[in-house]
């Protein structure tokens, strides 16, 4: 809990920080872009400068391509709530999900039956799912099977303490596991932690994790991770389902929708 605590309390001042240093170095990368752009176009074909023009580019979109991210990550995002199937979503997102991931690895769905809907932004939780989808391929260079899973969870007692979530109340419980190479306690007190990566400089930003951290606090929701070296990894998230949730007749849901925080 002390850990988690201190997560988030970490987290905002970060946030902000990567925004505007990231808002300031977009400005300036405007101007690099741009001409370097413009005076490779001046140059003939064969001119000994394009190489060295070309490799201005190419660190310069880069820098910008990190930059959106960073963006992207320090960006208070508002949801946009709906009701929300986490089994639909799922059904539906697998077809991306499926072009989006390696042909060597498995995507498994294990979907509970008559799952509970919630209260939810859609896309946000698609890009939590598509960023440990992601990180659990770069876990399985050899193949292996990425299971997503739902079930409903009751959570009380001393669980409720330990995952940092207010209300005991049924949540939806959403695993996303791989068979892939693990992670050591070392790495796995970290992996939330912004700019945290094991991965060189041109596969990893270490904000991967911490979106998805962001985007769970943000449903009132938890995040907790198992992992064994050598055997892999389950994310598990919960998110909590409201009672009004049920109730929702179909026709009201579109115009129920609504903007928190
Ligand atoms: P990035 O993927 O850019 O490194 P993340 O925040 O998504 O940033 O992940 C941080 C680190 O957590 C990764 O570099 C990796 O070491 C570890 N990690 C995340 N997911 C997994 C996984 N499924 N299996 C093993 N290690 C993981």
């Amino acid at each position: 809990l002390e850990q988690q605590y201190r997560q988030a309390q970490k987290m905002e001042p970060v946030g902000r920080l990567a925004g505007g240093i990231a808002h300031d170095l977009n400005n300036l990368l405007a101007p690099i872009l741009g001409y370097s752009e413009l005076l490779t176009q001046d140059l003939v074909e064969n001119d000994p400068r394009r190489a060295a023009l070309e490799q201005i580019l190419y660190a310069g979109q880069r820098a910008r391509d990190l930059i959106r991210q960073l963006l992207a990550f320090s960006r208070k995002q508002t949801l946009t709530v709906s009701t929300i199937n986490l089994n639909d979503l799922l059904h539906q997102f697998h077809n991306l999900l499926r072009r989006a991931i390696r042909e060597d690895i498995e995507i498994c769905l294990r979907l509970a039956d008559g799952l509970p809907a919630i209260q939810g932004d859609s896309g946000q939780l698609e890009q939590v799912i598509l960023n440990l989808a992601v990180n659990a391929q770069d876990a399985m260079p050899t193949g292996g099977v990425l299971t997503l899973a739902t079930t409903e969870q009751l959570v009380n007692g001393h669980a409720l303490t330990e995952l940092d979530l207010a209300d005991a109340a049924p949540y939806v419980l959403l695993t996303v596991a791989d068979t892939g190479i693990g992670m050591d306690p070392t790495v796995r007190s970290q992996i939330f932690e912004p700019f945290f990566t094991t991965k060189d400089q041109h596969s990893g930003t270490g904000l991967g994790l911490s979106t998805v951290y962001g985007i769970v606090k943000q449903h009132r929701g938890a995040i907790t991770v198992a992992s064994e070296p050598g055997h892999g990894t389950s994310f598990s998230i919960y998110l909590p389902i409201s009672e009004s949730n049920t109730v929702v007749p179909a026709a009201t849901v579109e115009s129920a929708d609504a903007v928190l925080m």
